[in-house]
């Protein structure tokens, strides 16, 4: 595959192994919102929701993450945040199910999926409950007390991958709706939201899709339920009409309804221009240079760094584009290492976690970072004040 490294803004000397948490600056993002502040917003003031075509933007750029991720035209919007998305495609899948209690959810989703459905639920009253079981125990959890099952594919933790295909047909054996969240998937693995028949997906877009911090998130409905979704977040640019300013909400045609409120432009400018790196990529092939990258970067750490234990599955099939290493020390080795260039992160208690993006990472990259990597351990820099005290982010 070839390198694209040259389209990216990376500073000299970083070994940028965290692309799964925060993609780096596309060059043509950089550009492009500087032109768009200056040609769009400075001079064509507010007229530019019309002359700019920013109104138009979150399904223009939804049809742009649609391709990576199996959509066809028309089913994928973008806005809000990755919470509020998966917030909407759980009220909308409760709704599609109305004499089930029950959403089912497993114990390797990133919390604020599991505390958007808490919140949902204690809002809704009246019996709903979470049920969150263990990854593995999913597919035999599902039955028909089962609104709606919500699953994150890749778990941040560990890079473990659910088969999507296997478990929407589950899903909806049991009768249930099933949402997929693709937040460490869009970017990384192919994905076939359509082919896989789910409800709905939803995700981020700066990870994996470079968006930059605060990206706009997707939301995919199935084809055959875009007019009829119920949406709990009824805001004005999800109505039919925004403009004619009717009393009351009458939800617009297809996935327009998922908007809610004023796009973000900027973010959204900056996003659209990061997906032209996407255009002449094929999903498989970034797939397949995904695996070999992590394949080198594990036999290398097993074989030279034997403090470290590999937390991700061990069978590349059952992985996202991560690998996660435990290590009791593991903030204070990954400060170590992020002190030497290689930038990867933590996840309490014990998970260091280095993200893989050939885009613009290759071999001699990772074969540098696990030299790094050996250092650090072999010659414990890691056991350093500097390094123990515990930063907001991590
Ligand atoms: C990154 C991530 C989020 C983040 O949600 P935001 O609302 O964008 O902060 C949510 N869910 C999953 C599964 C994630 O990986």
């Amino acid at each position: 595959m070839p390198l694209k490294k040259e389209l990216f803004n990376l500073p000299d000397g970083v070994i940028y192994l965290d692309g799964n948490s925060l993609g780096p600056l596309p060059k043509a993002a950089k550009n492009r919102v500087a032109s768009m502040m200056q040609d769009e917003w400075g001079t064509q003031l507010i007229k530019g929701w019309n002359s700019a075509g920013w109104m138009a933007q979150p399904s223009r750029v939804g049809d742009a993450v649609g391709r990576l991720i199996g959509a066809p035209s028309g089913t994928t919007v973008m806005g809000d945040t990755l919470s509020v998305k998966v917030f909407q495609a759980l009220a909308a899948a409760l709704k599609m199910r109305p004499d089930r209690k029950v959403i089912l959810s497993d114990s390797g989703n990133f919390p604020t999926d599991l505390y958007m459905a808490q919140g949902l639920i204690q809002m809704l009253g009246s019996g709903y409950e979470l049920r969150v079981v263990a990854p593995e125990a999913v597919a035999d959890t599902i039955d028909d007390s089962i609104a709606a099952v919500m699953l994150t594919q890749v778990d941040y933790r560990t890079g473990r991958m659910h088969d999507m295909k296997t478990l929407t047909e589950l899903a909806h054996s049991g009768g249930a709706v099933m949402i997929w969240d693709l937040a460490h998937s869009a970017g990384a693995v192919p994905v076939d939201v359509a082919g896989c028949g789910c409800e709905f997906a939803v995700g981020c877009t700066y990870k994996y899709l470079n968006g930059g911090p605060g990206a706009p998130a997707f939301i995919y409905a199935r084809q055959d339920l875009a007019d009829s979704v119920e949406p709990a977040l009824a805001g004005w640019l999800g109505h039919d009409a925004p403009f004619a300013f009717d009393l009351d909400y009458r939800p617009a045609p297809g996935i327009e309804r998922m908007r809610v409120g004023t796009p973000p432009v900027i973010q959204l400018t900056a996003l659209e221009a990061a997906l032209e790196v996407w255009e002449a990529v094929d999903m498989s092939e970034i797939r397949a240079a995904s695996v070999a990258l992590q394949e080198a970067f594990i036999h290398e750490v097993e074989a030279r760094v034997p403090a470290l234990t590999l937390a991700s599955p061990r069978n590349s099939a059952e992985r996202g584009s991560q690998v996660s290493f435990r290590f009791e020390h593991g903030y204070a080795a990954m400060q170590a290492l992020i002190a030497r260039g290689v930038i990867g992160d933590f996840r309490a208690p014990d998970i260091m976690r280095f993200g893989f993006t050939p885009l613009y990472i290759d071999k001699g990259d990772v074969l540098a970072a696990v030299d790094h990597i050996e250092t650090v351990m072999r010659d414990r820099l890691w056991d350093d004040p500097a390094f123990m005290t515990r930063q907001r982010v991590t």
